[in-house]
């Protein structure tokens, strides 16, 4: 029996690539210390992997950004606007990345999109030139054979044809047409070029093939695989998936040429049944993903056993391999120090996950009787509490009403208005105003007991004063404190709430440069005391215009943490939303009219089969929103945020969230949402971005008219709010000032015309 991983994080052990990349981003280090930065990481992880006896490596999972950029850039798929720029490789990669600003032009990033159903992002090719498809990098060569060069042999990982063709965002349909001849080609040489260097394995990561399929698609996948599997040679090439089952075409894959065959049996709902009910092709491996890439508890063996040996009847060409990438999990957690070891012990990051293939794979060659064995299923013996017995009493109390918003939207928001007295077209943010350096080693300092609560809480009140100056010197209209209290809008609450538990090191790339780190919700969920009370207090008593209290959802929450898996997600929403109904509560009692709550991950769990979005998920999920306001007044405005702006298919359940204001993320994606708010009469108000924040140029006004303008010629006036597109916190003063000042100029001029 051998072993695989599907890619390793890349990010370093304590963030190194983060910090290189911002460093060269910042113009304070060399492109060579940076391109030194990233070979370091790969050796380490490399040499790592190794370590632990994996057989099958991954390389090509390193990034500078964003695997799917890097696919692009492979292929030449490069927007003409990019190559318009005339930058040196490195740089007009991250032109797409982060958009660019400077002397060789202006030019926004790449649209940016959750990856799946994780909280991985990646940017969105864009084709507008299919004659330019062809096979011009050499990443995924060069990252071989530097392995290669340290002894190691690895598996070369690549976006496969069908997913990176289904997720390039083509010019035209005539475009994609010729894309596709194009791109086939172009895999034909990678092929090629793969087999000329020997290498033994590539794979090709198909994520795409986990979705509903329809006929289109079938056809699709038979048509790029058919000819290019015919160019393989000696290259045995692994068809891996994840995020789900196959369902809608594995009796297909069979019949196919792959050499390897990776499926999920974590997210993988029917993967077992679609093994029994049409065996396993005996001319292929099959690569059976057990080990959770996704979560951080570590494996019971047991029941991996068990199911290894249920694979086993229907083949014996097994290899152990993880469920997914384990860029979706932490590390290491050799980095806590402060979690007790009763919780550490079951805790599986990225590098413990390595052991427990490292073991299963030895049990498995070995015996049963294996002690390896006996060891971890102590593992899960004596574990400390979850149960918070008034928790569930209270949960018990729950009834229908709880969950409707009294009295309904169209005649609230009249009520609002006239208690609001805000303008046409009023101007807000989103939340956070920059995280500078001595914000966050305030915060540091603070968590550390540097210094006292009082020093802590007088820094945190002046910043907040400064920011409700910089805004009403702007001009904005509804005000925000700007949450310098926060390390992060899931991390914070949790803090502030009973049954979590807190990582030191567990860091997840989130996308380029961003990790987050999520919390782990241990026990049952409650709140000890008022969370952001005297923060939004404080910050109101400053200024005669409205400030907006600020909390983060149930859905996000639970979203962004690392849940249980002892209680269903619906019990853990639910607990969480309790907790928040109380905050906003005490918001509204201390005279905060407009409460924000944010669900900026609501999208992000959205199972990825249409087919299971209620049951699975929106059915217990919009209630949980539900839940947390219901019980305010009608003049308390109640708005929420979302990070996309994908939700043509769910903008019936958004609207069913019965918030009063929403704002999305809409610039990158140039607004195509808004015909369909219009087509089906969208009543909640919509604050659609009006520019993207994740990069760091500065919109002018004449474009942020244009895209007002474009607003307003989708959606009735008095629906529309103008805003930034998300949060401002990773952003510069002197950035945020510019834009907002812009945002203002433009918003008034145009109201002035209305
Ligand atoms: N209120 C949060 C902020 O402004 C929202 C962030 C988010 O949606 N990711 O940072
Ligand atoms: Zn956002």
């Amino acid at each position: 029996m051998k072993n695989s991983i599907i890619s390793y994080p890349r990010i370093g052990a304590n963030r190194e690539l983060k910090f290189g990349v911002e460093k060269y981003f910042k113009n304070q280090s060399s492109k060579e210390e940076l391109l030194q930065i990233a070979k370091n990481l790969r050796t380490k992880h490399w040499q790592e992997i190794q370590n632990f006896g994996i057989d099958f490596i991954p390389s090509n999972d390193f990034s500078f950004y964003d695997n799917v950029l890097d696919a692009a850039v492979l292929f030449n798929i490069i927007h003409t606007k990019y190559k318009n720029l005339n930058l040196e490789p490195l740089d007009e990669y991250f032109a797409q990345s982060r958009g660019y600003q400077g002397k060789n032009g202006d030019t926004t990033a790449l649209a940016m999109k959750k990856w799946f159903n994780t909280n991985y992002h990646y940017l969105v090719p864009e084709c507008d030139d299919a004659n330019a498809i062809a096979l011009v990098g050499d990443k995924i060569f060069k990252e071989y054979l530097e392995a290669k060069e340290l002894g190691i042999e690895t598996k070369p990982v690549l976006i496969g044809i069908f997913t990176l063709f289904k997720l390039i965002n083509f010019k035209d349909e005539k475009t994609k047409e010729l894309a596709k001849e194009k791109l086939l080609k172009a895999y034909e040489e990678l092929l090629t070029k793969l087999n000329t260097l020997k290498v033994q394995w590539l794979q090709f990561d198909e994520p795409y093939l986990v979705y509903d399929l329809d006929q289109n698609d079938l056809a699709l996948f038979d048509q790029l695989y058919t000819k290019l599997l015919n160019h393989k040679q000696n290259l045995k090439i692994l068809l891996q998936t994840y995020f789900g089952d196959v369902r809608d075409i594995y009796p297909k894959l069979l019949q196919t040429q792959f050499d390897g065959l990776g499926l999920d049996f974590i997210e993988g709902k029917e993967s077992l049944k679609l093994i029994e009910k049409y065996g396993f092709a005996k001319d292929k491996i099959l690569f059976a993903g057990i080990i959770n890439g996704k979560n951080i508890y570590a494996n019971d063996y047991t029941k991996s056993l068990k199911l290894i040996k249920e694979l086993q009847k229907h083949t014996k060409n097994i290899v152990l391999n993880t469920s997914c990438s384990l860029l979706h999990v932490p590390y290491s957690t050799e980095f806590e120090k402060q979690l007790n070891p009763s919780y550490l012990k079951i805790f599986s990051f990225a590098k413990e996950k390595l052991k427990e293939l490292k073991e299963l794979k030895e049990i498995l060659n070995t015996n049963e009787e294996n002690p390896l064995l006996k060891t971890n299923q102590e593992l899960f013996q004596n574990i400390p509490q979850r149960t918070d017995e008034k928790v569930k009493a209270r949960l018990q109390t729950l009834k229908k009403e709880d969950f409707i918003r009294q009295p309904e939207f169209k005649k609230r928001i009249l009520i609002q208005k006239e208690f609001l007295q805000l303008p046409l077209l009023p101007t807000t943010t989103i939340g956070s105003f920059p995280q500078s350096a001595d914000v966050r080693s305030n915060r540091l300092a603070f968590k550390q007991e540097k210094i006292s609560a009082t020093s802590y809480t007088e820094f945190n009140q002046q910043k907040i004063k400064e920011c409700i100056a910089i805004q009403e010197e702007i001009g904005l209209d509804v005000l925000v404190h700007g949450e310098f209290e926060r390390n992060d809008m899931v991390e914070y609450f949790g803090e502030n709430l009973k049954g979590f538990l807190f990582t030191q090191n567990g860091w997840v790339q989130s996308y380029g440069t961003r990790c987050v780190k999520p919390p782990v919700i241990w026990g049952d969920v409650s709140r000890i005391k008022p969370i952001t009370l005297a923060w939004a207090k404080f910050a109101q008593s400053l200024s005669k215009k409205i400030v907006k209290g600020m909390l983060t959802g149930p859905v996000t929450i639970l979203n962004w943490s690392f849940p249980r898996e002892d209680i269903s997600l619906k019990e853990s929403a639910q607990q969480i939303a309790l907790a928040l109904r109380d905050e906003v509560l005490d918001l509204e009692n201390a005279g905060i009219k407009i409460i924000q709550i944010d669900e900026a991950a609501l999208r992000e769990k959205l199972p990825l089969r249409k087919s299971d979005w209620h049951s699975q998920y929106l059915d217990w999920a919009i209630p949980a929103f539900n839940l947390v306001h219901s019980g305010v007044k009608t003049e308390t405005q109640i708005h929420t945020h979302m990070c996309y702006s994908e939700f043509n298919d769910i903008l019936k359940e958004i609207d069913a969230m019965d918030a009063d204001v929403i704002s999305f993320e809409a610039s990158r994606s140039n607004l195509s949402l808004l015909d369909t708010l219009k087509a089906i009469h969208f009543q909640t108000e919509v604050g659609p971005g009006v520019y993207d924040i994740h990069s760091p140029r500065v919109p002018s006004v004449e474009e942020l008219s244009i895209t007002i303008k474009q607003i307003l010629n989708k959606l009735p006036k008095k629906q529309i709010w103008i805003n930034p597109d998300c949060g401002l916190k990773t952003r510069s003063y002197e950035e945020v000032i510019a834009a907002l000042k812009n945002l203002v100029i433009a918003t008034q001029k145009i109201r002035e015309s209305l």
